[in-house]
């Protein structure tokens, strides 16, 4: 759900992409995104969705033929891992048990027993939306710092939502976009590059022309972007970080940490297992499954149809098996509180209906 704000800012007068007004636009929009990823380098803006940002980063740092350890913990860490291959990298996978948080000893010994010691890099889930698992980002940071390997984290549907600081720990590379907690239309990826990585950008090979970070930067230094951007979705954006900043990070960490728990507590008080592993919980996606003799597709038919109210069901192997409520977007606890009242409802009607009849 986006707020009226947001909406609102997308109607404004459209806006000469080559002129000042631009260039203040854009250098509020970095001044607004800096503390959210926790950097003081730089942010670049690119006019596509979040898969859009992760290719970008991909090629941007590495070259065909370099060596990545990929470590999903669900279906987007896969996407991720694909990606890479198509960029020529020899990807190989460090494999997670489904709906459990990366380990991170798992990680040092993958990366200690690594004869060769090669890697060129790590790509990293912050938080995977196919399991509604979060992953321990500053564990993590603290296997990888001092090592050579460059770190890339996907944080599409992490920031903003729960606290990540990249200079702290030590990332290289951190991709997000418009849509998830910062509850912007989709349209814009946010990619924050450590001076560590734009040096490796700068001598990594391969094909790029439209997703091309370092263009990107050259010029965001004089206040563009290298193509048109998309300036309603800008607008809207500039909006939700006026919105986030006056109520400040603190609370929204907060309040996708209260939803999400909430959420979890009435789904288990309805009969539905928790997907994500006790360690493990994303505090914008629960994912859940549901009690026996309740269909998970029926049910999010059934809030659609009904209820005007969407969830979402499991993707890939988890398709049918279990639903998804994402705690993202301009939701009022009066919402969260609503789609659990109907889903109780819901939930005893299946229930009721595959139960045998007395007689
Ligand atoms: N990574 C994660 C963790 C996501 O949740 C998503 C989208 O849901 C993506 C990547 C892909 O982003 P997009 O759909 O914006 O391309």
């Amino acid at each position: 759900m986006v707020a009226r704000p947001v909406r609102d800012a997308m109607a404004q007068p459209m806006i000469n992409h080559r002129g000042p007004e631009f260039a203040e636009l854009l250098a509020r929009l970095e001044r607004g995104m800096r503390p959210i990823f926790g950097t003081s380098s730089d942010v670049v803006f690119l006019g596509c969705s979040g898969t859009g940002g992760l290719e970008a980063a991909v090629t941007a740092l590495f070259s065909p033929g370099d060596r990545v350890l990929a470590c999903p913990v669900g279906v987007f860490g896969y996407r991720f891992a694909a990606i890479a291959r198509e960029h020529g990298c020899a990807v190989e996978i460090l494999e997670t048990p489904s709906g459990a948080a990366l380990d991170p000893q798992a990680l040092a010994a993958r990366l200690a027993d690594d004869d060769a010691r090669d890697f060129t890099g790590v790509l990293l889930t912050h938080n995977e939306t196919s399991t509604g698992v979060q992953n321990d980002m500053r564990a993590l940071a603290s296997v990888l710092r001092g090592r050579v390997v460059f770190s890339v984290v996907d944080s599409v549907s992490g920031l903003g939502a729960a606290p990540f600081e990249m200079d702290a720990w030590g990332y290289d590379v951190v991709v997000s976009a418009s849509q998830k907690a910062l509850a912007v239309p989709p349209g814009v990826a946010m990619i924050a590059v450590s001076p560590r990585g734009w040096a490796a950008m700068a001598q990594a090979r391969g094909e790029k022309y439209y997703f091309d970070v370092l263009k990107a930067r050259e010029f965001a230094r004089i206040g563009q972007t290298p193509w048109t951007p998309p300036i309603a979705i800008l607008f809207a954006l500039d909006a939700s970080l006026a919105i986030f900043h006056t109520a400040g990070a603190d609370a929204s960490f907060e309040r996708h940490a209260e939803y999400a728990q909430r959420i979890r507590t009435g789904l288990e008080g309805l009969g539905f297992r928790i997907y994500s592993r006790p360690n493990a919980h994303s505090v914008t996606v629960v994912a859940a499954e549901p009690p026996r003799g309740v269909d998970a597709n029926a049910l999010v038919a059934a809030l659609r149809e009904k209820h005007d109210i969407i969830i979402s069901g499991g993707q890939a192997d988890l398709a049918g098996k279990i639903i998804r409520i994402g705690t993202m977007g301009h939701l009022s606890s009066r919402d969260v509180e609503r789609a659990l009242g109907v889903m109780a409802v819901e939930v005893r009607i299946e229930e009721g209906f595959r139960k045998p009849r007395n007689g």
